[in-house]
């Protein structure tokens, strides 16, 4: 391979789409091309992929991507088994319970504040199914897990069970895929931005033209390609129309602000249920933890849907990680660089966030109803959904024409879209990357993806 393989891939993005369609692609037998990720920032995962819940469904998408959800769960199960996941990432099934809370809003219901395709708290608003209760499970009085506080007046539900739900620490789960990437020669290049196309005599597409974003000299200025993978989350819209200003099309993504904190307590001190020997068909694999997910509505006290999950981490160590939408309304331009987005970071929103954190998970002495922070922070981050305006991913080519490229270049590089996938790209992570995978490699994708093409949602531009 040369830096001017002809037939190379470059992937424009580095989060978890970028990475896990570079894990697909350099894993099959008989892809030999080079790939190249580039990624405008100094250091990948400051985005949401390194700041995500790490939450995962099944089955909790709209039907345009119901294959594509089911595809990746069974993915992100297999890849855990395959490579220790349970050990390297936190990989483990989840039981999922909703929770009302006295003082809840007054005629709310969790999907009336949130739009659709922003929040799981839509989806669990919807969803009351059984629990596959297991041995050893820890529960305070109320049934709730025992690290959470007793909530005075509250009631709660099961959604989900550890069949169809799961968890993951993101971080974790990217940077595994970075580093098989890595050894499979996969080329990451930092600080970079493609700034144009390179094209031909006859005026096709042949290349991108790279520039450094720090200033400094960064390898070669152009890299051949025969593909573009735009998987730059929310970046991905300013990509497009930087790569091809005469697209007519625009590809609709918006960034949707969330702030996060991860947190140890001292109630959460070891998995509270190791699945009995003999029981491990039940959760279809070899989860020895189980990890929990809590959605609690707004109430009187906070004015979004706090989501809450408890799992145990690559270290060994139990966590906590909460978030939701709970930004403060104040529009959030995205900046340029994803390591800027610490910039923007409200002390006012994590002064909430946190005092939602006390409120469930916090120490709460017995005489009083108000609990105590007594936490041990982590870390606390914002980062940006991708959200599509239609709540589902985009994924497929976008044809010369409506790049605005001319009809020369249906022999020129194709170029691929993947992104969008606002609460869930950490949960169609895998499924993602292997059917970018089966597309770029000129395969039918294993699951239909023609509800998802770019064509379909794409409006002209006036
Ligand atoms: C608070 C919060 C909680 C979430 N929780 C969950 C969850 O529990 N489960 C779930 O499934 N999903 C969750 N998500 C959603 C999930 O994090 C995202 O959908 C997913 O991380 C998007 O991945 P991505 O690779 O598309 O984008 P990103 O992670 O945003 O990565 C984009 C990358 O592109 C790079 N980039 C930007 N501009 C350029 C450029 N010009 N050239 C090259 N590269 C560029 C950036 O530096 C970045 O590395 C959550 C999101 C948030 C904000």
């Amino acid at each position: 391979m040369s830096d001017n393989d002809n037939d190379a891939v470059i992937i424009l993005g580095g989060g978890v789409i970028g990475l896990s369609i570079a894990y697909y692609l350099s894993k099959s037998p008989d892809f030999r091309r080079r790939i190249h990720i580039i990624d405008s920032a100094p250091r990948l995962l400051e985005s949401a992929s390194g700041y995500a819940g790490g939450f995962l469904a099944r089955d909790w998408f709209k039907p345009e991507c119901a294959a594509l959800g089911d595809l990746s769960f069974e993915l992100h199960r297999q890849v855990a088994d395959e490579h220790g996941g349970q050990r390297r990432w936190g990989y483990a099934g989840s039981h999922v319970y909703s929770m009302s809370l006295q003082g809840e809003a007054e005629g709310s219901r969790v999907e009336d504040w949130l739009l659709e395709g922003t929040s799981r708290a839509a989806a669990v608003g919807r969803r009351t199914e059984g629990h596959v209760s297991a041995p050893g499970e820890v529960v305070n009085g109320d049934g709730t897990p025992a690290w959470m506080v007793t909530q005075d007046g509250a009631s709660w539900n099961v959604v989900s069970g550890a069949e169809d739900c799961a968890q993951v620490e993101p971080r974790r789960l990217c940077e595994f895929l970075h580093e098989e990437c890595r050894q499979r020669g996969v080329e990451v290049h930092l600080s970079s931005r493609a700034t144009g196309v390179v094209m031909d005599g006859d005026g096709s597409i042949v290349g991108v033209k790279i520039t450094s974003t720090d200033n400094q000299p960064c390898g070669p200025r152009s890299l051949r390609c025969s593909d573009i993978v735009v998987a730059a989350g929310c970046w991905t819209p300013r990509i497009i129309e930087s790569l091809f200003p005469r697209n007519r099309t625009k590809i609709e993504i918006d960034p949707l602000a969330g702030h996060s904190i991860l947190y140890r307590t001292p109630r959460y001190a070891k998995p509270f249920m190791n699945v009995a020997h003999g029981q491990q068909d039940k959760f279809h694999g070899k989860d020895e933890n189980i990890a929990y997910a809590i959605y609690c509505p707004p109430t009187e006290s906070w004015s979004w849907a706090p989501e809450a999950y408890a799992r145990l981490n690559a270290d060994s160590k139990p966590e906590i990680w909460v978030g939701g939408l709970n930004h403060d309304g104040t529009v959030l331009l995205l900046p340029e660089l994803a390591t800027d987005t610490k910039k923007l970071i409200s002390r006012e929103s994590l002064a909430e966030l946190r005092k939602v954190a006390v409120t469930l998970t916090g120490l709460k002495a017995t005489d009083s109803q108000v609990a105590e922070d007594d936490l041990e922070v982590e870390w606390e981050g914002l980062c940006f959904r991708p959200v599509s305006r239609t709540g589902v991913p985009i994924i497929g080519q976008i044809s010369p024409k409506d790049l605005g490229v001319g009809f020369h270049n249906t022999l020129g590089a194709k170029v691929w879209v993947a992104s969008g996938h606002g609460p869930w790209g950490i949960s169609l992570s895998l499924g993602t990357g292997a059917v970018m995978g089966d597309l770029v490699e000129g395969r039918e994708p294993r699951v239909d993806l023609s509800a998802l093409k770019p064509e379909s949602r794409m409006g002209s531009k006036l």
